[in-house]
């Protein structure tokens, strides 16, 4: 099949579908609303941002923009309630939302710990449940919850946050064997490090960061035709799976050398992280 059938393929699934991304004021969420919307897809996004997810919607002319908080079951309900009676039924879920305070766990107050494990476990755990009442009736819907390669390895300086993406893949994996036979589809995306305001001032030692482009071409593809799992960048998703086979101790010292052990904590005071730091931490 050539590149132009497949893609106007692609976009005779996704055309007219209800989709909602959560977090998608920015970054990943805001380039993956982006591309959706130019295949046709009806786009709604929520954010805690109030006004860049006001400014975001009206620059891209999405269908829907609102403050939404993930932690927030009534927030939440309430979000979803407006999309659905604004464009209908929601075909497609993207628990987005997420952020990623970087440092050595004992440096890491309580706060910090609880905030992360709200917003990235407690939030996609809520948005899949509320989601999964408003499509099991109706036996057709995607969730699709945004992991991380994270949540298959695991980098010194981001113990509670690799904690909290491997909390997302286990849990989108049991939702997937749970509804069998429903009608849903469940998938996980799993990105490596992207260029967005998360990830600023990181690089991924040997590979090269994602751009949040990629991440959001990788969806599309997912909403066309849904699988479990994606992982972005392809290279970096199969050396992850591979060093994940290895026993511990040879896996290990293979991470160190490709630069694991302070690829994030030479980063944590960097300049570049500065404002991100700040923004994940507060609230
Ligand atoms: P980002 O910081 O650029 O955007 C995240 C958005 O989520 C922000 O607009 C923020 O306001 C919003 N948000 C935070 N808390 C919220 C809440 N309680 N309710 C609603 N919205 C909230 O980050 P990003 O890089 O685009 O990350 C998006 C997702 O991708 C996250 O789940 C992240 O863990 C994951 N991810 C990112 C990377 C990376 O390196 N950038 C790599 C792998 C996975």
């Amino acid at each position: 099949m050539t590149a132009t059938r497949r893609s106007r393929r692609q976009a005779a699934r996704i055309r007219d579908k209800v989709v909602v991304i959560t977090g998608g004021a920015r970054g990943i969420g805001l380039a993956t609303a982006s591309t959706l919307h130019g295949l046709g897809a009806q786009i709604a996004i929520g954010d805690i941002d109030e006004a860049a997810v006001k400014e975001a919607g009206t620059t891209h002319e999405f269908e829907y923009q609102g403050r939404l908080d993930v932690t927030d079951p009534a927030s939440f309900e309430q979000f979803l309630d407006d999309v659905e009676r604004t464009l209908g039924p929601i075909d497609v879920l993207i628990n987005n939302a997420g952020i990623m305070p970087t440092g050595k766990l004992t440096d890491e107050s309580d706060h910090v710990t609880r905030r992360i494990l709200d917003i990235n476990i407690y939030g996609v755990i809520l948005g899949s449940k509320l989601g999964l009442h408003r499509m099991l009736p109706r036996g057709t819907g995607h969730v699709v919850n945004i992991a991380s390669l994270a949540g298959e390895t695991h980098l010194p300086g981001l113990a509670t946050y690799n904690a909290s993406k491997h909390a997302v893949v286990g849990f989108t994996d049991t939702l997937r064997e749970e509804y069998h036979g429903s009608g849903l589809s469940f998938s996980s995306v799993l990105p490596t490090i992207t260029n967005t305001e998360l990830g600023s001032g990181l690089d991924s030692g040997p590979f090269r960061n994602a751009e949040p482009k990629e991440i959001a071409d990788a969806v599309a593809t997912l909403i066309a035709r849904p699988k479990s799992k994606v992982r972005v960048t392809a290279v970096a998703g199969f050396v992850t799976r591979v060093v994940g086979l290895l026993p511990d101790r040879l896996g290990d010292r293979i991470g160190r050398a490709l630069g694991s052990s302070h690829l994030v904590l030479d980063a944590v005071d960097s300049e570049q992280r500065e404002a991100y730091e700040k923004r994940a931490r507060s609230g």
